[in-house]
Order: structure tokens, then sequence, then C-alpha cells
């Protein structure tokens, strides 16, 4: 991969990082004082762990930059496709590796 698109990929994952970060402070689980706030506490603490699991696979793009070895699959090896990682810049395996969550 050449160091232009790597350095637009990383710009977006920056700003990624910053956005998932939002959303983590956004929905930090608090107290639940009743009934009505325990629902809400679940969903908080969903969105939470949503947040938390795409701040991994951010940094986890990030650090690959830092070691050079960001472009091919974390699982074959494979590089991946260009217009894959724009559309989606910390997705770190390929189409066959993928399994949605
Ligand atoms: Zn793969």
């Amino acid at each position: 991969m050449d160091l232009m698109m790597l350095a637009v990929i990383q710009g977006r994952l920056w700003q990624a990082a910053a956005m998932v970060q939002q959303r983590l402070e956004l929905w930090t689980p608090g107290d639940s004082k009743s009934a009505a706030d325990e629902t809400e506490a679940c969903l908080r603490s969903a969105m939470y762990r949503a947040a938390q699991a795409e701040f991994e696979q951010v940094t986890r793009a990030l650090d690959l930059i830092d070691e050079g070895r960001y472009g091919n699959c974390d699982a074959c090896g494979d590089s991946l496709e260009v217009g894959t990682l724009l559309a989606r810049p910390y997705r770190l395996v390929c189409d066959r590796c993928y399994t949605p969550m």
C-alpha cells in the first residue's frame, strides 16, 4: 500500500478513535436507582461494550500501521482491498475470514 493511502487511512482511524472515545464517555454505565433506570443501564452497558470493542479494533489498526503491518488480513495474511480499507479502515480481516458479529 502506498504511503499517501496509508496517511489517509491513518487520519480516518484517528477520527474514528476520537468518535468512539466520545461514545465511551457518553455510554459510561452509571448507577441505576430504579427499575426504569435498570432498562437504561442495560442499554448503556450494551452500547458501552460495543464502543469498547470498536475502540480496540481502531487502536489495533493504528498499532499495525506503526508496525508497518497494516493492510494484510489479520487471520490469513492476504493483502486487503484498498476499497475495503477505505470504507472500514479498522476491519482487519479479508472477506473470506470476516465473520459478521
Ligand atoms: Zn483472510
